[in-house]
């Protein structure tokens, strides 16, 4: 890993695009709510793209037969008394359904046919291991959001 100042705007920008260029979601809505500027924090830009892109492609295939929207937002959020850097990846599919949720940060938990079940094991320790955590919010029939909190370090640039 090579931890830089990194402004997570342009790692969301990028993955999106990545996202619907290679991997369709075509019926999808899809909202990008950033603030700007938002501080930099130290992280590696490609392990956080990998978390995002794998957060995204799980949303796209959640919505892939009914449509729906796809929101990916920054912000920076206040919690334990400390500054954290919230990215969320949200959309509005089926839910998760309450058996299932503690299960989804599981090597090898997966209810799609061709899954891995992989994904959000990496996901987390990905996270984990910059000094973040990575949370789920699911509601049935409503949608899902999964937000990601990155310390907000002080970076000279
Ligand atoms: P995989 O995508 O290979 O199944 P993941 O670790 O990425 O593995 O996800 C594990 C499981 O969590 C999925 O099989 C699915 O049941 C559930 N899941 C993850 N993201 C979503 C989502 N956005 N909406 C509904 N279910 C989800
Ligand atoms: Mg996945």
């Amino acid at each position: 890993p090579e931890p830089a100042p990194t402004d997570l705007n342009d790692v969301l920008r990028k993955t999106l695009l990545f996202a619907l260029q290679h991997k369709g979601g075509k019926n999808i809505e899809k909202r990008l709510e950033l603030q700007e500027p938002l501080p930099l924090v130290l992280v590696d830009p490609k392990q956080v793209q990998q978390v995002v892109l794998n957060l995204i492609l799980n949303a796209i295939q959640a919505m892939q037969e009914t449509g729906g929207t796809l929101t990916v937002a920054s912000r920076i959020a206040e919690r334990e008394g400390g500054l954290w850097v919230r990215v969320e990846v949200a959309d509005t599919g089926p839910g998760i359904p309450e058996p299932i949720i503690s299960k989804i940060f599981t090597p090898f938990f997966t209810t799609k046919a061709q899954g891995t079940g992989l994904g959000l094991a990496i996901c987390q320790k990905l996270i984990t291991q910059h000094g973040g955590t990575l949370h789920v919010l699911s509601t049935p029939a409503t949608g899902t959001v999964f937000s990601i909190d990155l310390p907000m370090t002080e970076v000279e640039t």
